[in-house]
């Protein structure tokens, strides 16, 4: 309820100030909100896109009850034996297991609560993931996910938006701070203003190997509130992981989305050769399409896969931008992309037999989803870096931890300023990771913030 001093300016009390009104700061407002708190939700860069509408929008929810009734059998258990099995010993174990549990929560949050057109999308395969487990608007997208999370968040006028940078100090009491019009404070505050991928000078210090590659993140994830929760004596985890984008066309604008080698399709360099399995996932192809000539490679695929991407915004934005080649035979696809076509030829002739099991790969790739054939597509791609993985450690319910591991007090993270749930360079990092943490460890925040207020 905004107060006013004698003679001063207005000061309004919440419970809780958030730093950041992306897919951690909005689910943790409407979470929060749900559980009776009063909420100030700051974002100087309100009508800026940030990472959430830049995104593909997917986001696992293992378990889940629309899951569960479009026949899916499946478990956070399930999903953490599957990202244990991709990422290995770069598993954040702080958050990993309360994250999984959380987000059947979040799934039944948004469609029994909030009523939001938010839905199991049954066709989207991926990677790394043994069920079909992605939800997410239809058709699939960033941008209509974050529309509707601001529809949500413009329906509570309990939720105090502030679209201007707020000064925030810590007190022995709480946090205050003053946008130059009012003031504002609160027992607690949650740091959720993104990851660092557009700063430059920490990517060089904590990703060397991404310095100066091309970004296709948020103009302003520049690690502004982790350096916050830094100067109150927060630690750092995982700062050298990042989710990078194997599958973007050149420039960044556009991309072709994840799931093209899981329907079929490959990628080859400027002499048609393949050069890595394709499957290993979005993230981990960036390193290795960056290091073909020119640091791009063709992706290749048929008209049936493409069919099958009917529902996959980023797709359909690439082919609206004309990123995507046709041609019914190989000759003219590798004349059209600027390939060596008996090497394309050759390569393509190799991966149907492997596909109709008459031979292996020697990259060791396994699943060949179908049999190649005309009319073709291709689409020149390159490897991006698309959000930064590392950040402020919590525990499973978002709360910032010091060098000694005890908890800040009032100091609680989520999304990409925390330490995300795993990833070593881009290897560990699983389709999806992003937002299950973003909209994991922000409804834990707000369950624990409840009972804490
Ligand atoms: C190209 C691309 C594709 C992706 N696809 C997927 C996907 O399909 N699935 C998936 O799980 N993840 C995906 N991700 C990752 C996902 O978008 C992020 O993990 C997620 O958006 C992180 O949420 P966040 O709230 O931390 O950051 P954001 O959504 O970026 O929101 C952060 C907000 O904080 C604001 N802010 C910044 N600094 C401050 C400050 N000092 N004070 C107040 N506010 C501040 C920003 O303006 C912004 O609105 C993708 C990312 C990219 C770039």
């Amino acid at each position: 309820m905004p107060l006013r001093k004698a003679g001063g300016p207005a000061l309004a009390e919440f419970d809780l100030i958030i730093l950041g009104a992306g897919a951690a700061g909005m689910l943790g407002a409407l979470a929060a909100h749900q559980r009776g708190l009063r909420v100030c939700l700051v974002d100087p860069h309100w009508d800026v896109a940030n990472n959430l509408a830049i995104s593909g929008g997917l986001f696992p929810a293992a378990g889940s009850v629309l899951q569960a009734q479009a026949g899916v059998h499946d478990s956070p258990q399930i999903w953490l034996d599957d990202l244990r099995a991709f990422a290995g010993d770069s598993v954040n174990e702080s958050i990993a297991h309360s994250v999984a549990h959380a987000l059947p929560e979040v799934m039944d949050f948004f469609t029994s609560r909030l009523n939001a057109p938010i839905d199991f999308l049954p066709d989207v395969v991926s990677p790394g993931h043994s069920r079909c487990r992605f939800h997410s608007t239809k058709p699939a997208g960033g941008r209509s996910l974050h529309e509707s999370l601001r529809q949500l968040i413009a329906a509570r006028s309990n939720i105090q938006v502030c679209p201007r940078p707020i000064g925030l100090e810590r007190l022995t009491t709480g946090f205050a701070g003053s946008d130059g019009q009012s003031q504002v404070q609160a027992p607690h505050v949650m740091l959720a203003g993104g990851g660092f991928g557009a700063n430059p000078d920490w990517v060089a210090q904590h990703i060397p190997a991404m310095r100066g590659a091309l970004y296709n993140g948020a103009a302003h994830s520049d690690g502004s509130t982790m350096a916050l929760g830094v100067s109150w004596g927060a630690q750092l985890w995982g700062m050298d992981g990042f989710q990078g984008q194997g599958h973007t066309n050149p420039g960044g604008r556009t991309r072709l989305g994840m799931a093209i080698p899981t329907m079929g399709g490959i990628l080859v360099n400027r002499s048609g050769l393949r050069f890595v399995r394709e499957d290993i996932g979005p993230s981990a192809l960036a390193p290795w399409v960056m290091a073909q000539a020119g640091g791009q490679a063709l992706e290749v695929f048929d008209a049936h896969i493409a069919a099958g991407l009917a529902q996959h915004s980023a797709y359909q934005e690439a082919w609206r931008a004309s990123q995507v080649v046709t041609a019914e035979d190989v000759p003219t696809l590798a004349a059209k992309a600027g390939v060596d076509a008996q090497g394309l030829q050759d390569t393509l002739a190799q991966v149907n037999a492997i596909a109709q099991g008459l031979a292996t790969d020697a990259l060791g790739r396994q699943h060949f989803a179908r049999v190649l054939s005309g009319p073709f597509l291709a689409s020149w791609v390159t490897g991006a870096l698309s959000h930064t993985q590392g950040g402020l450690l919590t525990d499973g319910d978002g709360r910032v931890r010091d060098a000694k591991g005890r908890w800040i007090h009032g100091v609680w993270a989520a999304g990409g300023c925390a330490a995300g749930l795993s990833g070593r360079g881009a290897h560990g990092y699983l389709p999806g990771n992003g937002l299950a943490q973003s909209f994991g460890l922000a409804w834990r925040m707000a369950q624990a913030l409840a009972t804490t207020a």
